[in-house]
């Protein structure tokens, strides 16, 4: 069955290329205040790592890129990936990776490599959570604040809603990164964050990157701030780009050619920015292809903690049979319109 699905989705002809994101020790000690489908424990991705390396061979972006530019078969090849540059990263996965020989790519925020700051979203999902709580008892206060930004079109989306991720996600989606920072910025001002949580999301530093490096480790862009660049204009959307590229090859002394679009969204125009910004190999999060250039737009598959799991919670081989073979890519709905134009500055 796994391998006629595998055939009748044409995943078998592409390598796999698994992306995930924070690696921490307990799943459930970080599952209430953070993106839960941004975790996996160190003990479930070993779980995933030795499933995946029972049937696949891993390998380097730099190998699969090679053998995708030269139109060979990636069949059978599988590589693995980490957004964003958190620290548990290295902590938690690099010396698993280490000690199985397996070779994996990092794509980093370069703005805030080596500083205590964790990844925007991650700020905004904690603020976001801590309002919910109030605005519960006083749906007023969200309608108000709101109101005063000039973004009055968000309230019913925002106050209707009750899950703190599927707000963060109407915020992301319908702002601006710098709408969203304005948001973000009077959010500060009804919630206080857990500094504890926000330690363990801390980056990368460049000394990290540097010993990842000389380890198998490739270093990939994922822009300087982590907007979402179907949301943002020509100047931004350049300085993210090619900013981003210059301070990784100016502090690891090395080309960089691979790419992550942040949550996977990716337009046209932003395709076009990605390939003139000197990327040779960008990565999404769903299955279609941008024909004009299919290397900058590798389907990766996302993975976390509850991914691959049965409903106790234990790894399940059959579900990851089922990932890996794309099953669930017939059925799942890509959230982003390739064809979407930029937000407007006045929205
Ligand atoms: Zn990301
Ligand atoms: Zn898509």
């Amino acid at each position: 069955m796994g391998q006629l699905v595998g055939v009748l989705t044409g995943m078998r002809a592409q390598p796999l290329i698994l992306g995930y994101h924070r690696v921490v020790e307990h799943f459930d000690t970080h599952a209430d205040l953070t993106i839960r489908p941004m975790l996996i424990s160190r003990a479930m991705l070993e779980k995933h790592l030795d499933w995946i390396g029972g049937r696949y061979r891993f390998a380097s972006l730099d190998e699969l890129g090679r053998r995708l530019e030269e139109g060979a078969s990636a069949e059978g090849l599988a590589a693995v990936t980490f957004d964003d540059g958190y620290s548990d990263v290295y902590e938690n996965a690099f010396p698993l990776l280490q000690r199985k020989g397996i070779p994996a790519a990092v794509f980093v925020v370069t703005d805030i490599v080596g500083s205590r700051v964790a990844p925007f979203h991650d700020r905004l999902y904690l603020l976001v959570a801590g309002a919910l709580k109030r605005w519960r008892a006083n749906p007023e206060a969200a309608e108000k604040l709101f109101s005063e930004l000039g973004l009055a079109h968000l309230n019913g989306a925002v106050t209707r809603n009750d899950d703190p991720l599927s707000v963060m996600g109407v915020l992301l989606d319908r702002l601006s990164q710098e709408q969203a920072f304005t948001v973000a910025e009077a959010l500060c001002g009804e919630v206080e964050l857990s500094g504890d949580e926000l330690r363990a999301m801390r980056p990368l530093t460049w000394e990290m990157l540097r010993e990842m490096q000389r380890s198998d480790i490739t270093i990939g862009s994922h822009t300087r701030s982590h907007p979402l660049l179907t949301n943002e204009t020509g100047r931004k959307l350049d300085d993210e780009l090619k900013a981003s590229r210059a301070a990784l090859e100016r502090e690891l002394n090395t080309p960089i050619r691979h790419f992550a679009y942040p949550d996977g969204r990716w337009s046209t125009l932003v395709v076009d920015s990605v390939k003139s910004a000197g990327y040779r190999f960008a990565y999404t999060t769903c299955s279609h292809r941008d024909p004009r250039h299919p290397l900058l737009t590798i389907p990766r598959l996302v993975l976390w903690e509850r991914s691959c799991a049965d409903s106790a919670g234990r790894f399940s081989a059959s579900v990851m049979s089922c990932h890996a073979d794309g099953l669930f890519r017939l059925v799942a709905r890509c959230k982003t319109n390739h064809r979407r134009r930029p937000l407007s500055r006045a929205a």
